[in-house]
C-alpha cells in the first residue's frame, strides 16, 4: 500500500528477488493490454491517463487468473492491488477460494511534497500533473481507507518511505520476516 510515488513498485521489485516470488504490478498488466492494443487495452487506456480507478470487475478477474497461475503457489507480492475496499473484499474471496493464509500488508509512508517530486522526476505516460494530481486524490479517496481495514485485521505493517532505497527495503524485510514467524508459530499477546 501506499499512495503514487511512495516506492511501491521499486520495494516489490527487491522482495521478488529476495524472497523468490513474483511482483504483480496490476499497473504494469494494464499498461501491457494498452500496449498490445488488446479489448481490454482499449477499453482502460483513457481511464489510466486520467489518473481515475479501473473498474473493480475487471481488475478482480485479473488478479484472479493471475494468481491461479503456477509461479505463485508459495506466495507472491501485489503492487498497486487492492485499491479500493470492494477489491480489499475481493481479494479475500480469491484467497479463501485458493485455500490460502492470510496477507500481510506493506503501507509505505512518505509526506505529500517528496511524493510530487518523485513523481514528476518519473517521466511514465500518465506521469502528468494534472494525473498527478487526480491519482493522489483518488489514492486518498479510494484507496487510504483500506490502510484502517488492514490494521484492524492486524497484518499492517507501517514502513518509512522517506529514506534510501536500501534502508526502505531493510525495514519491510525485519517486518516481513518478524510477520512470517508469527504465522509459522504464533506466540501469545503482541
Ligand atoms: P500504477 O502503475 O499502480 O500506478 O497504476 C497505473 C494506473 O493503472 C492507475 O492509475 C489506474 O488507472 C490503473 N490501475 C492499476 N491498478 C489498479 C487497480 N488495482 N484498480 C484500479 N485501477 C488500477
Amino acid at each position: 500500500m501506499g499512495p503514487p510515488g511512495a516506492g511501491k513498485g521499486t520495494q516489490a521489485k527487491r522482495i521478488e528477488d529476495s524472497y523468490g516470488i513474483p511482483h504483480i504490478s496490476t499497473g504494469a498488466m494494464l499498461r501491457r493490454e494498452v500496449e498490445r492494443r488488446t479489448e481490454l487495452g482499449k477499453e482502460v487506456a483513457d481511464i489510466m491517463n486520467r489518473g481515475e480507478l479501473v473498474d473493480d470487475a475487471i481488475m478482480l478477474r485479473l488478479v484472479r487468473a493471475r494468481l491461479s497461475e503456477p509461479d505463485c503457489r508459495e506466495g507472491f507480492i501485489l503492487d498497486g492491488f487492492p485499491r479500493t475496499l470492494e477489491q480489499a473484499e475481493g481479494l479475500d474471496r480469491i484467497l479463501r477460494d485458493q485455500e490460502r493464509g492470510d496477507v500481510i500488508a506493506i503501507d509505505l509512508v512518505v509526506p505529500e511534497d517528496v511524493l510530487t517530486d518523485r513523481l514528476l522526476k518519473r517521466k511514465r505516460e500518465d506521469d502528468t500533473k494534472d494525473t498527478i494530481v487526480r491519482r493522489i486524490a483518488v489514492y486518498h479517496e479510494e484507496t487510504a481507507p483500506l490502510v484502517e481495514f488492514y490494521e484492524r485485521r492486524k497484518v499492517l505493517v507501517r514502513v518509512n518511505g522517506n529514506q534510501s532505497i536500501a534502508d526502505v527495503f531493510s525495514e519491510i524485510d525485519r517486518a516481513l520476516t518478524n510477520k512470517l514467524q508469527r504465522a509459522v508459530s504464533p506466540t501469545e499477546g503482541d
